[in-house]
């Protein structure tokens, strides 16, 4: 398929950006916020979305290795302020050098092992552990989805999705709510933060950690991240002063003398972590496409930022800049030629914007732009004629299946995701060959989920 590049009168939205810190004083109860979620929609969600991410990540496969992570875990789990009768936690060990470490609604917890390999001593280790917990406990991830504002979500919640077919997160990834980089479910605000070091303070001294380590181990990545500091400080901001902010919390812990710090074996676990052998390819049927045309996309992300949408896309992709606010995303085998605005893309997304000449309205709009692709591209046919609509960066969104012929030969499927803005008629052309669309289906997801408006 070839770019299309839209002409387009940018209207500059000038952003307002403020944190707003609310003030808790030190030592006062951290309070789970607004949820439409019940506390077993969370424990589902966390279950369906383990399941998915464990297709995508190189489980460590190491006993000795697993049980020390679940061992660490499971004490800051067994705190009363954890919740461990609601939530169902689990610790996983997994294969990625970056500096990581999230929890799913309801338990699931993964540790990259690059989080450990960084870690000074395990008390850092339990820090980000305990302050995942905390996430967990006080139900961030689906507060958030709460208050984003969805129309559809409390029927969607209250249809008794419960063991529905496609399952809680099928239900939530028609509203825009996914697993992606930059997912609203794992992506927390400042305040969250605060609480979630209050709390995951709170829950390692009474599980005999010293809590500033993890407090010092934020700030340590921090000071060595510059300005690209790893995933995990982006979807943890810094709410500022950690260090000290945990200080003032300690005074209210029941006083206890805290272990020593595991240092003998926790250097062991650190020697075992460097002499792990490298991920292996995740199975080609789950992630790859077939017959190893493109690499299999990586899960971390790094973000392209327009002057007015922001997308994650898979680290080991690369974005083209195309004229006015266009971009080509894909694997570096999945665009052949790279003459400017000439592309074949093969597999991978075309953002861009398109200014309707007479239709105002998103159906209207989006056929025009069908026309309009077709007129370049003979070999285009829409797939289908029902459309569907879903939620991308908080807007309403149409999405039709079209189809063409791909540059890797046989059948090509493209998905046109379009949104009415201001600047025009955003759209995004989720391309790949028939045969490998559904190995890609996931990554598309999440990038379609990660698109942020400015
Ligand atoms: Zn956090």
């Amino acid at each position: 398929m070839r770019q299309w590049v839209r002409a387009l009168t940018l209207v500059l939205a000038t952003a307002a950006v403020g944190t707003m810190v609310a003030a808790r004083k030190p030592g006062s109860a951290v309070k789970p916020g607004f949820n439409l979620f019940s506390k077993q929609q969370d424990v589902q969600l966390g279950k369906e979305s383990a399941a998915q991410i464990r297709q995508q990540v190189h489980v460590v496969e190491n006993r000795e290795l697993q049980d020390y992570i679940a061992r660490i875990g499971r004490k800051l789990a067994a705190q009363p302020e954890a919740d461990g009768q609601s939530f169902e936690y689990s610790f996983t060990l997994v294969t990625d050098k970056s500096i990581n470490a999230f929890a799913l609604p309801g338990g699931p917890a993964f540790v990259h092992t690059g989080l450990l390999s960084a870690a000074d001593n395990e008390g850092q280790l339990a820090g980000v552990v305990g302050h995942e917990i905390a996430h967990v406990a006080m139900r961030h991830g689906t507060n958030q989805a709460s208050k984003a504002n969805l129309l559809q979500l409390p029927a969607a919640l209250a249809s008794g999705v419960l063991g529905g077919g496609g399952g809680l997160i099928g239900q939530l990834a028609q509203l825009g709510i996914g697993l992606g980089a930059n997912s609203i479910l794992l992506k927390y605000s400042r305040d969250a933060e605060s609480d979630a070091d209050a709390l995951g303070a709170r829950i390692m001294s009474a599980a005999g950690y010293n809590p500033i380590e993890m407090a010092r181990f934020f700030e340590k990545l921090e000071a060595e991240g510059g300005q690209r500091g790893p995933q995990f400080l982006s979807d943890h901001p810094n709410p500022g002063n950690r260090v000290k902010a945990v200080e003032q919390e300690i005074p209210f812990f029941p006083r206890r003398a805290y272990d020593a710090e595991h240092s003998a074996e926790f250097t062991r676990m650190k020697a075992l972590v460097a002499k792990l052998p490298a991920a292996r390819a995740l199975p080609a049927s789950r992630n790859a496409p077939q017959g190893g045309a493109i690499d299999p996309p990586s899960r971390s992300a790094r973000t392209y930022r327009a002057r007015t949408y922001e997308i994650a896309y898979p680290e080991n992709w690369r974005a083209i800049e195309g004229n006015e606010e266009s971009v080509t995303i894909g694997p570096k085998q999945g665009i052949i030629g790279s003459q400017s605005g000439q592309e074949q893309v093969g597999y991978g997304a075309i953002l861009s914007y398109y200014t309707p000449q007479s239709q105002r309205d998103l159906p209207g709009a989006t056929n025009e732009l069908i026309r309009n692709l077709r007129s370049t591209n003979a070999n285009m046919v829409v797939a289908s004629q029902s459309q569907r609509r879903v939620r991308v960066g908080g807007a309403n969104a149409l999405v039709t299946n079209l189809a063409s012929g791909s540059p890797f030969g046989g059948k090509e499927k493209d998905v046109l995701v379009t949104v009415s803005r201001p600047q025009g008629l955003f759209y995004m052309i989720l391309v790949a060959p028939e045969r490998d669309f559904a190995a890609l289906e996931g990554v598309f997801n999440q990038m379609l989920q990660s698109i942020r408006f400015q």
